[in-house]
């Protein structure tokens, strides 16, 4: 069992039945009870003559519970060598208490610590919307082996066991129909609300749920690799991975308090010592500067910003590894197709035997397959389920090698079988003449043809068609609304390529690549439009996808190279979903900016008033804090809330 969903589902369980007693969550919001209590307790206390110790025991209750974590956050920095906004926030306090104003420096620490209750809360919401997905495991199922009907722990599901799904279950296992039909609703992988009709034959993703019919699923993948556990497993590894401008601020933060800190000392000595105020009314101000100017939102404005929109994408069936891909989608003018698999369902099947001379039909397929029986190219699929429907007899393969792009082959019953692309093939045997002509009508109609050879002998040509997807037209044409040029990268040959892009509308289309000059395109085509994304499923696609800018892989029909390699997946390959991504990424940058501007302006704005209107501490606390939780909010409620909610009506519109 791999470690991962282990651990996820531990994480799982632990989560939601023990929750320890004295984590942030519990303990930080009765902290600022608490602070909010004694500050009453000492304002009222004063009014009514309480004794001076009780006063100031009730002031130091409200820093001690006010300052907890920021003294326990600024430890921590310091300690790593690098100073925060917190330290800057405590050493305010601690200077309005060295002047005697305790109740300003407790306000302060109240409101400090509100807000960042309030901005843990709000982060956290978008953590859950990922984290939720735990929860779509079913923790037992009933699986039929043999005469038997067993109920065990879905981990201990093995390939190949037929599960039993009744209504309102969910599905445990990535797999397939093998009796029964039902629909499905597969919100939880792709965002699509309206359940899909399965029957046998389909494919069905572990998390989704089985709406009316009775299903048996033959598993197909191990728990630990189907679509949902990926899914956790990358979005565990986005949570951690920065964006580039977070970066930028997080250095940035260290260099901006330290200069605060320093201009405030200077502040703090030199106008009392040049004789221009004296020193208590000036300190009192140094403390409300050092406050208004720290940077809490300006630092907290892009990664509230992107974990929203990561979980908000996450819930639409598009999964970013990551802020940085995030950022650099919405900088994308260039999409890069591969055709197999990811314009095109990639379920092609033979369309057309071409047998050389004195060979039949069944020969021609039996060698073919027997070798594809080994490769997991869509094109092998295809081949095999010929075979198999025309109930010919495989032979074992020995020696088997694939090279993505070109082909396979094998020795088979002691002959050498080559099944590729034919110009690959033809480097052996010329194709004869007889079938050139065939070959290039087959294309012409948006076939691709591949060419069996045995030893230097030719055995046939066999055609497969490739329906594309239905929604790639629509996806192109809204592309191309947003400015965004469509190009295809296929290894298959040109002709096929061409009538298939026709299709689907795309112009640009580059043909007969070999997987290394796939991405050998994609570096033209960065220098010709700057950043570049780039589509794919398979292994071939691989160079490609960790060479784009942002790389997107197919969630369901694609490989795990592709999928590791890639920045972003698409659940239930669902192509149609990289509109929303765009516009969505668009929208993040929006707010990113929208954040930034406003901080800096509030920054600016309170500064002033420290110099101008004599800004009192806790007018200024309100502020700074107030518009810091203002930026997580609007990056909350922009990228997560609306969406979701205007994802919802759209799902019951239709
Ligand atoms: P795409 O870029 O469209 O996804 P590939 O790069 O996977 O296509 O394959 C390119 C060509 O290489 C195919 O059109 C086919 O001619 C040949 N080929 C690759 N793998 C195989 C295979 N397993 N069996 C037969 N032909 C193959
Ligand atoms: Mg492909």
């Amino acid at each position: 069992m791999n470690a991962v969903t282990t651990n996820s589902q531990q994480q799982m369980q632990t989560a939601d039945t023990r929750q320890p007693v004295l984590s942030e969550a519990w303990l930080a919001p009765r902290l600022v009870a608490l602070t909010l209590l004694a500050i009453v307790l000492s304002f009222l206390g004063e009014r009514a003559g309480f004794p001076h110790g009780l006063l100031l025991a009730l002031n130091i209750v409200s820093y001690l519970a006010g300052g907890f974590y920021g003294v326990k956050t600024a430890i921590e920095s310091l300690r790593q060598g690098q100073i925060d906004v917190d330290l800057l926030m405590v050493l305010a306090a601690l200077g309005a208490a060295v002047i005697g104003q305790w109740h300003e420096g407790a306000v302060l620490l109240f409101l400090f610590s509100l807000s960042n209750v309030l901005q843990d809360y709000a982060i956290g919401r978008s953590r859950n919307a990922i984290k939720s997905l735990f929860t779509l495991y079913p923790e037992v199922a009933k699986v039929r082996r043999g005469e038997k009907v067993e109920e065990v722990k879905i981990t201990e599901i093995e390939l190949g066991d037929t599960v039993l799904i009744e209504p309102g279950e969910r599905i445990p296992v990535d797999g397939e129909v093998s009796d029964g039909s039902s629909a499905v609703d597969e919100s939880a992988i792709t965002g699509e609300s309206i359940p899909v009709d399965k029957l046998t034959g389909d494919r069905v993703y572990a998390g989704t749920l089985n709406k009316v019919g009775i299903l048996d699923v033959l598993a197909l993948r191990a728990a630990e690799q189907t679509t949902l556990s990926r899914i956790i497993k990358l979005v565990e590894e986005a949570q951690e991975s920065k964006a580039p401008t977070e970066r930028f601020l997080d250095r940035f933060e260290q260099r901006y308090a330290k200069l605060i800190i320093l201009s405030v000392l200077l502040f703090i000595i030199i106008p009392p010592l040049l004789g221009l105020t004296d020193f208590q009314s000036n300190f009192y101000r140094a403390m409300v500067l050092m406050t208004v100017a720290s940077p809490c939102a300006l630092i907290i404005s892009v990664p509230s910003a992107f974990i929203s929109a990561i979980a908000s994408a996450a819930r639409g069936g598009v999964l970013f590894k990551g802020g940085a891909s995030l950022e650099q989608l919405a900088a994308t003018k260039v999409f890069a197709f591969d055709k197999t698999g990811t314009l095109t369902i990639g379920e092609p099947r033979v369309t057309d035997l071409l047998c050389a001379p004195r060979i039949t039909e069944d020969e021609l397929i039996a060698a073919a397959a027997s070798v594809e029986a080994r490769s997991e190219h869509p094109l092998a699929k295809a081949i095999v389920a010929y075979g198999e429907r025309a109930a010919v007899t495989l032979s074992r393969p020995e020696r088997f090698s694939a090279v993505p792009g070109h082909g396979v082959r094998a020795r088979v019953d002691g002959r050498e079988i080559r099944v590729g692309r034919i110009s690959q093939v033809e480097r052996v045997a010329t194709l004869p003449d007889s079938m050139r002509q065939a070959q290039s009508k087959l294309e012409s109609d948006g076939k691709t043809v591949v060419a069996v050879l045995r030893d230097e002998q030719w055995l046939g040509l066999i055609a497969l068609a490739d329906e594309s997807r239905a929604e790639a037209p629509m996806l192109v044409k809204a592309l191309a609304d947003a400015d965004i040029i469509s190009v295809m990268l296929t290894g298959d040959n040109r002709r096929v390529a061409e009538s298939i892009a026709a299709e689907i509308g795309i112009e640009r289309v580059y043909a007969e690549l070999l997987p290394e000059q796939k991405a050998e395109i994609l570096r033209e085509l960065q220098a010709e439009f700057g950043a570049v994304a780039m589509v794919g499923d398979g292994i071939n696609d691989a160079p490609a996808l960790a060479m784009a800018e942002v790389g997107i892989a197919m969630g369901g029909a694609g490989t795990d190279v592709a999928l590791e390699t890639s920045d972003v997946v698409l659940m239930g390959d669902r192509l149609e979903r990289i509109i929303d991504a765009v516009k969505l990424s668009a929208l993040a940058r929006r707010v990113v900016k929208q954040n930034i501007a406003f901080s800096l302006a509030v920054i600016a704005l309170l500064t002033l008033g420290v110099f101008v209107v004599e800004l009192p501490l806790p007018l200024g606390v309100l502020g700074h804090e107030g518009s810091t939780v203002i930026v997580v909010l609007n990056g909350l409620l922009s990228l997560l809330l609306l969406p979701e909610i205007r994802r919802r009506r759209l799902a019951r519109k239709r």
